[in-house]
């Protein structure tokens, strides 16, 4: 079929999509959202199981893509880590979520503070100047490092102990808490819990979506939670659908959960009314 060179040009014609010009692309289109202000932040609420209160939020990344509409975080984190983006991702989600804390937190002064989670990756982690940047976002927005919980995945912690300790032990010295992410998904979760300095342990949505229908799963959720608490820390459910893993959790003394069965992660401005609504705990 391609007899001449011309053909052979024209089958890697704009029509025939190249994954590697593709990804060229949508790393030139993100590095220029982020400046140019089409990166949103979600804010899913986490609730405490026992009392069914709101106690905070974590924030979840979102692009308004001009074309492509509004994409989630496994459309362009990866590449935004791949390619070193995240950092400067990360700071302005940080930035973001705090600021909107303090707002929060002014509009309601009646309902006292809300608590911020925020994710952070693999390379924030690694990145020697993650503290002093976080430290500097607590101070300009006047936020209480108290109120504010880093999640951490075990994948990222696996940047080697003693890097991932020092990181950690830095941001612990800030004040702020630290929450185990996706916990149940790496390996080595028990050494990492004894090692470092968590405050909380996130149960895995792909063991909570199995409560009370496969008993494998049952199982390790019950002994994440007794882990959590036998080390003195708190554990969160993620990914809570229904009544019945509501249910279910309670039964297993879990502390705080999160899913859609209570919200999904929700513009700012949709959150207001659900802050209004809840009393503190
Ligand atoms: P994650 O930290 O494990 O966040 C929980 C994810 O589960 C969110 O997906 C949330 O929308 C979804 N989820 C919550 N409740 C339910 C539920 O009941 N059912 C189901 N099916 N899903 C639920 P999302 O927002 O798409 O984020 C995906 C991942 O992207 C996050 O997983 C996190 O690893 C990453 N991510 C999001 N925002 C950021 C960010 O600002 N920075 C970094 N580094 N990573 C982020
Ligand atoms: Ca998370
Ligand atoms: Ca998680
Ligand atoms: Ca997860």
């Amino acid at each position: 079929a391609k007899a001449s060179g011309r053909n052979t040009w024209e089958l890697h014609d704009s029509s025939q999509s190249d994954p590697a010009v593709d990804r060229l692309q949508l790393l030139g289109e993100l590095r220029r959202a982020i400046a140019g202000g089409e990166l949103r932040v979600y804010y899913q609420p986490r609730v405490n199981l026992r009392s069914g209160n709101l106690t905070g939020v974590e924030a979840l990344v979102r692009w308004e893509h001009p074309t492509r509409g509004l994409l989630p975080p496994s459309d362009f984190i990866e590449l935004a880590e791949e390619s070193g983006l995240i950092r400067e991702l990360g700071a302005w989600v940080l930035d973001e979520a705090v600021a909107q804390a303090v707002r929060w937190a002014a509009a309601q002064p009646d309902r006292g503070p809300v608590e911020m989670a925020v994710n952070l990756s693999t390379r924030q982690l690694a990145d020697p100047e993650l503290p002093r940047r976080v430290g500097s976002v607590l101070a300009r927005h006047g936020f209480n490092p108290s109120l504010l919980t880093l999640e951490i995945t075990e994948t990222s912690l696996m940047i080697g102990p003693e890097a991932a300790l020092k990181a950690l032990g830095a941001l612990k010295a800030l004040g702020v808490g630290l929450a185990v992410d996706d916990f149940g998904t790496g390996y080595s979760s028990l050494t990492y819990l004894r090692q470092f300095p968590v405050d909380e342990l996130k149960i895995d949505r792909s063991f909570v979506s199995g409560l009370g229908i496969n008993s494998g799963d049952s199982a390790i959720v019950a002994s994440c939670v007794q882990l959590a608490h036998a080390v003195g820390i708190k554990a969160v459910a993620e990914g809570v659908e229904t009544e019945e893993q509501r249910e279910a959790l309670i039964g297993l003394d879990c502390d705080l959960a999160q899913g859609y069965h209570y919200a999904r992660p929700l513009p700012a401005d949709e959150l207001a009314s659900w802050f209004a609504m809840e009393s503190p705990d």
